[in-house]
């Protein structure tokens, strides 16, 4: 009963544009949950950590913010971005701050076509695609190494350098392998660009072949990624699990999202496999001043990032009611704009939230 059942702590950081119309949504969503199942507490504490507290006081994120953050058991993240601070100030000063000290070197982006839904595919329906996307989340291209010299002349010079470390690499490929392995068609697909790239990118496919052995039972193929593109529109069919660097992945994901139907329902979970620090779980979509402030956002992609949440936190069963009543609410043609509907932000949380108390 509910005195004995745990209480889980969750950061919500719901940051810009509409971050904080879809993470108001997620809330109320898990708050429903959490009494309709009768099976865990939750508790929220907001941070307002944002791009306007950055232009009051050049912060992102205060002094002991994230000694602060350690103490919750899991964080939810709205989006970061805004007009007036430039993107790669605005990412690595509250997202990628976070991600980097807690060590989310996975990053899992799950993708399917939902009931009610429709992919842009030809000949595409609800089970042809679904997809796991596992993205290195701690180095590789991103790691911000790199420098400008002779700025503004025009033998100005830059190098973006990628770091590519054996012990990531094999933490991360271990945990695609892991991932697969858990999956009903058990495969694995390995994405690189070892022909172009012949020093980190050669590095993954000799560990993938390594790790390979340790798990006979998942099924590996490698794919070079300008090929992966064409197999994702050509034969969605084909695929199930896949990893990839952090830049390969980021626009493997993008593609998937808009393959099935809207970057407006996909879901992302930054985690660190270790269990050392919170998790942080956030929709792929960002900030979209074009529409914050209407009403219009779809808040499903923050609802299936608070299912895998829950996931997370070891509430399988309440993971998949919600991710159940979310496709219900779908299959009932109750969407928002980008999913060719009518419906607004609060119309599919109130519905979504009928569902779950009507399921228990
Ligand atoms: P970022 O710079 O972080 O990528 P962004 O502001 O460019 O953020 P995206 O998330 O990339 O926005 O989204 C691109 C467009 O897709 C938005 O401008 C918006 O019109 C639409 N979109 C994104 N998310 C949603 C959503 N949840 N609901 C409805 N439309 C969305
Ligand atoms: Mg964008």
């Amino acid at each position: 009963a509910v005195s004995d059942s745990p209480t889980y702590s969750i950061a919500c950081i719901p940051a810009d544009g509409i971050g904080t119309e879809v993470i108001e949504a997620g809330v109320k969503v898990l708050k429903t949950l959490s009494e309709a199942s009768n099976s865990f507490q939750l508790e929220f504490e907001d941070y307002d950590w944002s791009s306007a507290t950055f232009l009051e006081t050049g912060k992102y994120i205060p002094d002991g913010g994230l000694e602060n953050l350690k103490k919750h058991n899991a964080i939810l993240f709205g989006a970061v971005g805004d007009p007036k601070v430039p993107d790669h100030i605005s990412l690595w000063g509250l997202r990628l701050a976070i991600c980097q000290p807690f060590q989310q070197y996975a990053n899992v982006r799950p993708t399917k076509v939902f009931r009610g839904t429709k992919s842009p595919l030809r000949n595409c329906n609800t089970g042809d695609l679904d997809w796991v996307i596992i993205r290195e989340n701690s180095e590789g291209e991103y790691a911000g190494q790199g420098g400008r010299s002779h700025r503004g002349f025009p033998w100005e010079t830059c190098t973006e350098v990628s770091i590519f470390t054996r012990h990531c690499v094999e933490r991360l490929i271990r945990f695609a392998f892991e991932t697969a392995q858990k999956r009903p068609k058990k495969h694995l697909t390995v994405v690189t660009k070892s022909n172009a790239m012949r020093n980190g990118m050669v590095m993954w496919d000799e560990v993938a072949l390594e790790l390979a052995k340790e798990f006979p039972d998942v099924k590996m193929d490698k794919m070079l990624v300008d090929a992966m593109t064409c197999r994702m529109v050509l034969q969605p069919n084909s695929i199930d699990t896949i990893v990839a660097t952090n830049l390969h992945a980021d626009i493997l994901s993008d593609l998937a999202a808009a393959l099935a139907g809207s970057i407006g329902i996909a879901p992302t979970s930054n985690l660190d496999p270790t269990r050392q620090h919170p998790s942080m779980f956030e929709p792929i979509h960002g900030s979209a001043f074009d529409i914050a402030g209407k009403g219009v956002a779809n808040p499903v992609g923050t609802f299936w990032s608070a299912a895998e949440m829950m996931r997370w936190l070891g509430e399988e069963a309440a993971a998949d009611r919600l991710l159940e009543c979310m496709e219900n609410v779908c299959g009932a043609g109750m969407l928002t704009r980008d999913l060719g509907g009518s419906a607004g932000t609060e119309e599919v949380t109130n519905a979504v939230c009928d569902e779950i108390r009507k399921s228990y």
